[in-house]
């Protein structure tokens, strides 16, 4: 009988999150330089090509890959004839071993955990507690697999209780475009279906960690039903013209995984996961003789690309009017130079607050910039840790009230506006810009200095004044209310001419 001790066991599971956090699979790799190089819209290439360099460099730095280091999640198949040397209950271990990876003093992850989610929302500190599943499964091994999932992908998780007659990929076309950018395409779709509900979303995200190999059915073809969906799903969800952060262009997925399971005659559940252009997973066994050890690839395994900004407009932060920002039209690439506000969810929520109580706010404003962004914790000598962008949606609800009151003139985030917000910067003759979402290691290279200027107490999401520069964004909402995230999948989806432009 194989003995698995507790510290083994533990130390595994916080080496394969630090693992995760620099390290991409090579699949995951490799499936995205063949997107980059098929893509022919150049906003979407570009996105791709700072996606897989942020990567390279992840590696090279051992320091994560995005800002929102995931919530932790871990699949456990124990084998029915192991022993374990503890007396901590399973779900205790791998906690033990996220808050070991998380706070790590090399490599410290963002800690993205909140108790009480509807209520005080408090953070955990650590990233715990994770996801834990266990299935007893026959033999003497322990096999376990974690993930990391970014909270924009994970918020775009959808499920249906679908009649038998429907058809799963008419609802997967129906629901994919509503999920917008949030979830930082290009990547890939997992479904489960059948089963129960639960049954359903455990499938789903099952699916998630296996390798991606549509480069390979696509050459044999399908033997199954779950294969053909795969087929038709890929085809048509990147007929959509969705493309990297929703730029438009022709590499919306990268893989579509489909698992099922039998279901009652009277019903069809169907789950949708997406993952990230930050997937994160890694598989490992314990047999009693130790940790597991998981090898670095090699550098081998990353593109060699370079970036092009030679057509970009550099823009002076510190100088910037209304009547500059004017001139910016949707889609032009700005490298922003100067001081560069930051705020997200909590504190936009306290300024509109203080604003509306007629309170001075604790940081000015005027002419400003803000950055959505939770950085990681700076080490060594950096000025910041990965500070990639967050979902600006969240701050939708925000922005009139900032444009109109606190002096703010632009807003730096990820994927599109909603109708309201976009309203708004018409209305003000404003500004919105994307950075690429996925790429953060490599956008936090442009912040040269960083400070806290207000609401220290909120953590990652405390105000912080980055100076910046050459910091590469896209200005995806102009002044006028042209929204770069309409016009280019709607461009696109017309030029790949499979599926009907709606007229909106
Ligand atoms: S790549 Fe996008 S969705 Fe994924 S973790 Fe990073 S910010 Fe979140």
């Amino acid at each position: 009988m194989t003995t698995i001790r507790e510290e083994d066991f533990i130390q595994s599971v916080a080496d394969a999150f630090q693992y995760i956090s620099f390290y991409h699979p090579p699949d995951f790799l490799q499936a995205m330089h063949e997107a980059y190089q098929r893509e022919e819209s150049p906003a979407a290439k570009d996105a791709m090509a700072q996606i897989l360099i942020n990567s390279r460099m992840a590696a090279e730095g051992h320091r994560p890959i995005c800002q929102d280091t995931g919530i932790a999640i871990a699949f456990i198949r124990a084998g029915m004839d192991v022993r374990w040397d503890t007396k901590k209950p399973l779900a205790e271990l791998v906690n033990e071993g996220v808050r070991r990876a998380y706070t790590n003093a090399d490599n410290p992850l963002r800690a993205s955990v909140l108790a009480d989610p509807d209520g005080k929302r408090i953070n955990t500190g650590d990233n715990t507690p994770a996801v834990t599943h266990v299935e007893l499964v026959p033999g003497d091994k322990v096999e376990v697999i974690v993930a990391a999932k970014g909270g924009g992908s994970e918020n775009k998780s959808k499920f249906a209780m679908l009649l038998p007659s429907d058809s799963i990929v008419d609802w997967v076309l129906s629901v994919v475009p509503t999920m917008g950018a949030d979830w930082c395409p290009p990547g890939m779709l997992s479904l489960g279906i059948g089963g129960t509900p639960e049954k359903a979303m455990l499938l789903a995200k099952w699916g998630m960690m296996e390798p991606l190999d549509m480069h390979e059915l696509r050459a044999r073809g399908p033997r199954n039903r779950a294969e053909e969906l795969r087929l038709e799903i890929f085809e048509k969800v990147n007929a959509l013209g969705i493309g990297a952060q929703g730029l438009g262009g022709l590499q919306t997925v990268l893989d579509v995984k489909v698992n099922d399971y039998p279901t009652h005659a009277v019903g069809k559940p169907v789950a949708l996961l997406p993952n990230c252009a930050a997937s994160r997973h890694a598989h490992f066994v314990l047999d009693g003789s130790g940790p597991a050890h998981l090898e670095a690839p090699s550098l081998e395994s990353w593109p060699k690309l370079t970036l092009d900004f030679g057509k970009s407009r550099r823009v002076n932060l510190d100088t910037l009017t209304k009547a500059e920002i004017a001139t910016f039209k949707a889609g032009e690439t700005l490298l922003l130079n100067g001081k560069l506000l930051t705020g997200r969810d909590a504190a936009h929520k306290r300024l509109v607050e203080m604003m509306a109580r007629g309170e001075k706010l604790p940081v000015d404003f005027t002419n400003k910039l803000i950055y959505y962004v939770g950085p990681v914790n700076a080490v060594r000598d950096e000025a910041v840790g990965p500070a990639g962008p967050t979902t600006s949606s969240r701050m939708d609800r925000f922005v009139e009230p900032m444009l109109a009151q606190s002096g703010l003139i632009g807003m730096v985030g990820k994927s599109e506006r909603g109708p309201v917000a976009i309203e708004s910067i018409k209305k003000h003759g404003a500004l919105y810009c994307i950075a690429v979402g996925g790429a953060a290691y490599l956008v936090s290279k442009a912040i040269r200095k960083a400070r806290v200027v207000a609401f220290e107490d909120l953590g990652m999401e405390a105000i912080h004044e980055f100076e910046v520069k050459d910091m590469p964004v896209t200005v995806a909402v102009d002044s006028t209310g042209n929204a770069l995230h309409k016009t280019g999948p709607a461009q696109w989806r017309a030029r790949i001419g499979k599926i009907p432009v709606a007229v909106v």
